[in-house]
């Protein structure tokens, strides 16, 4: 099934980086009501990883997003269909997402976060695309800075697939 997308980022190297940010993270929010906020679908599988590095009592929720419009163009107009199931009033929320490319979602969501009144609001990425920004948003905790190339893998589709690869590809154009 994986034949025909390349390695850009292999296994070992995303499990490094989660471990690191998992350290940094838990340094961060000693003390701190942390709710860790997985956005669905992409960022699933860094959420899993990353979890299982953070050392300290903890929340999880789930926010299911859907982008309007075509699957590889973002208008940052998002569809939530699944909500948070408790409320994070007060709490210190990270938002975990799989890529910030032109940063439309990301800061949609912030919009919507913030009107739930948590005590703070930060952003962990897995990737970014400084390349296609649209809009500015700070990334407080980043996986990997990469080039203007479509990804997929580790949670990312292409109309639905290729989410369970355990790395980060590029798809070849000849499939
Ligand atoms: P943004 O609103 O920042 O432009 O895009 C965010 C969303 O677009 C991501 O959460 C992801 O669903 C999708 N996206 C952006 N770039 C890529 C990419 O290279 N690969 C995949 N699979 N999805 C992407
Ligand atoms: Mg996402
Ligand atoms: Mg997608």
């Amino acid at each position: 099934m994986a034949t025909n997308v390349s390695t850009m980022i292999d296994s070992d190297r995303i499990a490094q980086r989660v471990r690191e940010l998992g350290a940094e993270i838990t340094r961060d929010y000693v003390g701190r009501n942390l709710v860790l906020v997985c956005v669905l679908k992409g960022s699933f599988v860094f959420t899993s990883d990353l979890v299982r590095h953070i050392d300290l009592p903890m929340r999880v929720e789930f926010l299911g997003v859907r982008s309007y419009g075509e699957d590889t163009k973002s208008s940052g107009v998002v569809q939530i269909t699944h909500d948070l199931t408790k409320p994070v009033e007060g709490d210190d929320v990270l938002v975990v997402e799989d890529i910030v490319d032109t940063g439309l979602t990301i800061a949609h969501l912030l919009d919507l976060l913030r009107t739930r009144k948590p005590a703070s609001v930060k952003v962990c990425s897995l990737l970014h695309k400084p390349a296609r920004t649209r809009i500015q948003v700070p990334i407080d905790y980043l996986g990997f800075t990469i080039e203007d190339k479509f990804v997929v893998g580790y949670g990312l589709d292409w109309a639905e697939r290729y989410r369970n690869l355990p790395y980060i590809g590029l798809v070849e154009s000849s499939s």
